[in-house]
């Protein structure tokens, strides 16, 4: 089974999948309290509120609801800060933000290195493996950007194993650019089939910082993001059509968004996130798939790489419990003791 891993950026679930928030009891309430240092501040006079479900008549994101059809979601709480750093730095690598130290979009003083992304994952469970990542922000996968989360592994760039690609079109925004990664993306899944490949989509956090997540735009932008899963989800399905390949689609969101929008605190509306998962392939592996997923409490940010290893299968290497593995320590410069039994 390959893994499609997709991460729209600041989609509020109770937009775009409403239906989602009554299939699983753990979207009701964060499973975790939070810092204090990350609090939410005094809403701001005049702040708007979210419009009523019942005044949005149109489906925001037939592609995601379709994909619920017949697969499942997993609330997610993320762990504030609610900033898009630290949340994909934590959904990717499976880590905590003590972990990998990323706390905000700067990265200033990331240890990346040494927590892998879920690519590199499966990569280090089984060298064969090809893996893709494609992303909007050049935080994931851009050497010189202020990450990246996503390793570069350049013996495997040459290789034509590892392909990273970067959206370069701003002519619109984030929109353009996504539209940019969504063409090289459907080519790469559709004509190479990776056996891991992550996909990200900014637009609807845009739309979100520039207009709330009360407003039209920022279902707009939903609807927009939604149309480019939809073609993705279309390449790695003519695979299965005509080579039989399975596929784990996943879907993922790193914070939702305040109704005037922005995001960063601890707000349930923020912090709330979901976990999509829909098998492509035959149809009593999808069902095994269900009945494994359903039994899955609540999950936090750090667990859903986990979680996707597990379903797929990827098992990584370990030391022995008892090494100290990558800690750092020097000897002191003292000189020999002239023990014999030390010289060689
Ligand atoms: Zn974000």
């Amino acid at each position: 089974m390959k893994l499609l891993l997709i991460g729209l950026d600041g989609v509020r679930v109770d937009v775009a999948l409403p239906q989602a928030l009554t299939m699983h009891r753990g979207f009701e309430e964060p499973d975790h309290p939070t810092d204090p240092r990350f609090a939410a501040g005094e809403r701001p006079a005049g702040a708007p509120t979210m419009p009523s479900p019942a005044l949005s008549t149109a489906t925001p994101a037939p592609t995601l609801a379709r994909l619920l059809d017949g697969g499942c979601v997993l609330p997610v709480w993320m762990t504030p800060p609610t900033d898009s750093g630290p949340g994909w730095a934590s959904l990717l690598t499976g880590t905590r933000h003590e972990e990998n130290n990323v706390w905000w979009n700067e990265f200033v003083g990331h240890r990346l290195a040494r927590t892998p992304d879920i690519l590199s994952r499966i990569y280090f469970a089984n060298p064969s493996a090809r893996t893709f990542a494609a992303s909007t922000w050049d935080a994931l996968v851009d050497p010189s950007g202020p990450g990246p989360v996503f390793h570069q592994r350049v013996d495997q760039q040459v290789g034509g194993q590892h392909q990273l690609m970067k959206a370069s079109d701003f002519s619109e925004g984030c929109r353009s650019a996504d539209t940019q990664v969504r063409g090289h993306a459907a080519w790469v899944l559709n004509h190479e089939g990776p056996d891991a490949a992550f996909v990200y989509f900014e637009d609807v956090d845009e739309a979100g910082h520039q207009h709330g997540a009360a407003s039209a735009e920022y279902r707009e932008a939903i609807t927009r993001v939604d149309e480019h899963v939809r073609h993705l989800v279309k390449a790695v399905s003519e695979r299965y059509e005509q080579l039989d390949e399975e596929w784990l689609v996943a879907v993922v969101t790193d914070h939702g968004h305040k109704p005037e929008g922005g995001h960063g605190e601890d707000e349930v509306d923020v912090r709330r996130s979901f976990l999509l998962l829909h098998h492509i392939g035959p149809a009593d592996v999808a069902d095994d798939l269900r009945t494994r997923a359903s039994g899955v409490p609540s999950l936090r940010s750090e667990e859903v790489t986990p979680l996707l290893l597990d379903l797929l299968g990827a098992q990584s290497g370990s030391w022995d419990p008892h090494h100290d593995v990558g800690r750092v320590r020097d000897v002191a410069t003292v000189g020999p003791t002239r023990n014999l039994e030390y010289e060689w």
